[in-house]
């Protein structure tokens, strides 16, 4: 469901799937960035819903980071994670429909018939 890696601009973040909640500073977190290390924590103690939600929580600081946002407050994150997750879930062809436009890789130019 949740893809075991996922490239932010330029920069490959592995997501760690967790039996537990994530201890950080404390508190007990769903989820957790670190962008040092280009690792996404997400727990599986939550619905496969909140699961989703969580993930796209995390790639928006992994993605704030990578592109040097400084202007996504972290209650806007909270405020679209829900309504984004949403969308994915009622919109899932949409995927599919990405996955087309990926550009492909270069083909290797070789002689064209005629060309002399
Ligand atoms: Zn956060």
């Amino acid at each position: 469901m949740i893809p075991k890696r996922v490239k932010v601009n330029r920069r490959y973040y592995t997501v760690e799937m967790l039996d537990q909640t994530i201890d950080y500073g404390g508190h007990k977190c769903r989820g957790l960035c670190d962008w040092d290390k280009k690792i996404i924590y997400i727990s599986k103690k939550q619905t496969k819903r909140a699961i989703i939600s969580t993930f796209l929580h995390e790639l928006f600081h992994a993605i704030c980071c990578e592109y040097k946002i400084k202007t996504l407050t972290h209650k806007a994150i909270y405020d679209i994670e829900g309504p984004l997750a949403a969308f994915f879930i009622h919109n899932p062809r949409l995927a599919k429909s990405i996955k087309q436009w990926r550009p492909q890789p270069a083909k290797k130019k070789g002689p064209v018939a005629g060309a002399f």
